[in-house]
């Protein structure tokens, strides 16, 4: 691969340092080749043609914006399989899942954003016969936006769609881990002639250009996903600047399975809740909380489903279990599950690396589907998010205690229910303390309705209406009745 530049202004450009980063492919441990690893400058050149931009892009009007985000999904979508090989080269994950989850979800991003692009979102109140007020909802001007390597191109463009959509425009920055279709994205808008320095993309470390676009004082908004010690991190450099933040965050999911639920409908959604891509996704359900009676049935059906998942080359059509995607954050799983046996936990599936991997494959960074029974709620290894795939399962005797143990984190983000009483589904959801309740279900969404957490899984919501209020300024004008004609 070519070496991975910035794209400022239209142009692909070398970080004005000269500096480089190796990024390395997780199936392998080989380089890709070299990323750029930018600081402040490279950053304020970003800022600076996004600011040179932003008057002609939103004078441009929602119907001419949403355009331009249509033809960025057609080029997305004309390139998915090749965006698709690149994702997985790049993250590790399975090919069938970039070609089938990843790219078809960044396309759909876009051309959701690009139809709500169009719609009038302004207000008018009538207060008496004393005045009318009109609410406009103006961009907010420069936006930030920094996202992850779980989920690369789909979580970038879920931020870049509504960005842009509402008037803004735009700098970002992908994870280091995981810049190949974040590149591929501007090199695509490039060529079909996306106005320069509507979308910058800045690539190099969270502390560096992290940072830099969380300072600079022309930027007013961040969004942001990814690790909630990183959110925390933001929000205390962002407060005293009074900028607007979203701030999405970990997870510690439970997927609450009742005795009167179709077991077969829960374990087989249940094993993809665990382990689709490798666990590393922050919907994953990494608490298993059963009912009692059913609990030993559960567990075998998950340890049993759990070892046929097929690891291996993620580039081969049936891998369904590919690489982490750093060695980094294979040791750090490896070490969450050596933590897990510290406290107690015994350790039915998994726990290791595999010792049978293709040969391409001897260097990656890979780690077997792992179940666990027997750690306390409260020791780390249920109250820490491990982001890979490991799972654990604790019994509960009944609903009040399914409740108690599924809100016992700090996090917030979803949760799953299993179970055939409409009455209890809803008594749970009402209970539960998560942005996001799935009944019988797991990630089944709607780009219409708010995704976010509560507690320590974020602030504020992205999707739909919200993304748009966010990536907006509300100003409402006033006038007297009568008194202009
Ligand atoms: P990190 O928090 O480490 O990084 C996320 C992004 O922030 C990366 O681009 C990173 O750059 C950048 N960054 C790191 N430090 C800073 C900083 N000080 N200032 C500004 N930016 C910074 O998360 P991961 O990439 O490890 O992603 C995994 C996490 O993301 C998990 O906790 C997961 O739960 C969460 N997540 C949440 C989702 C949600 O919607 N709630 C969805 C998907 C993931 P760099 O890569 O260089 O470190």
């Amino acid at each position: 691969m070519n070496d991975l530049r910035n794209m400022i202004n239209g142009e692909s450009v070398d970080p004005v340092n000269g500096r480089w980063l190796d990024n390395l492919e997780p199936a392998t441990g080989a380089s890709l080749g070299r990323v750029a690893a930018s600081d402040a400058d490279d950053v304020e050149l970003a800022w600076r043609a996004a600011e040179n931009a932003r008057a002609d892009w939103d004078a441009c009007g929602g119907t001419q914006r949403g355009r331009w985000l249509h033809r960025l999904a057609d080029a997305v979508e004309a390139d998915l399989e090749e965006l698709a090989r690149l994702e997985s080269i790049d993250n590790g994950k399975p090919v069938s899942l970039s070609r089938t989850v990843d790219i078809p979800r960044a396309v759909a991003n876009l051309r959701f954003f690009a139809d709500a692009a169009d719609e009038d979102r302004s207000r008018r109140y009538r207060t008496g016969s004393e005045a009318t007020n009109v609410v406009h909802r103006d961009p907010v001007g420069v936006v930030g936006l920094i996202s992850p390597w779980n989920l690369p191109l789909y979580l970038f463009t879920w931020k870049i769609a509504p960005a842009l959509a509402a008037g803004n425009t735009v700098v970002a920055k992908p994870s280091e881990l995981t810049p190949v279709t974040a590149t591929r994205l501007g090199e695509l808008a490039s060529e079909i002639g996306f106005p320069p320095g509507v979308l910058n993309i800045v690539h190099g470390l969270g502390s560096e250009v992290g940072e830099a676009i969380v300072d600079h004082p022309g930027i007013p908004a961040i969004s942001f996903t990814g690790g909630t010690a990183t959110g925390a991190r933001i929000a205390s450099r962002a407060a005293p600047r009074f900028k607007k933040l979203s701030l999405e965050l970990g997870g510690k999911n439970p997927n609450i399975i009742f005795e009167d639920a179709d077991l077969d409908r829960a374990m087989a959604t249940s094993l993809r809740s665990s382990f689709a891509n490798q666990g590393q996704i922050c919907l994953c359900g990494s608490r298993i909380l059963v009912q009692r009676s059913v609990h030993d049935r559960v567990v075998d059906a998950l340890v049993e489903g759990a070892g046929r998942l097929r690891i291996g080359d993620p580039l081969d059509d049936e891998t369904q279990q590919g690489a982490l995607v750093s060695a980094d954050h294979r040791d750090k799983i490896a070490s969450c599950v050596d933590r897990a046996r510290e406290e107690g936990g015994e350790v039915l599936c998994g726990g290791r690396i595999p010792s049978s991997l293709p040969d391409r494959c001897r260097g990656g960074y890979f780690y077997e589907p792992t179940v666990i029974t027997g750690v306390p709620m409260d020791g780390a290894t249920n109250q820490e998010e491990i982001f890979g795939p490991v799972v654990t399962v604790t019994p509960f005797d009944d609903e009040e205690e399914a409740i108690r143990l599924a809100n016992a984190t700090d996090y917030g983000l979803s949760a799953s229910v299993w179970t055939a009483s409409e009455e209890r589904a809803s008594r749970i959801a009402d209970a539960i303390d998560a942005g996001t309740v799935w009944i019988n279900c797991w990630l089944l969404r709607d780009l219409r309705v708010p995704f976010g957490g509560v507690k320590h899984s974020g602030v504020g919501r992205e999707g739909g209406e919200e993304a748009m209020h966010f990536f907006t300024e509300a100003k409402t004008v006033c006038t007297a009745e009568g008194t202009t004609s």
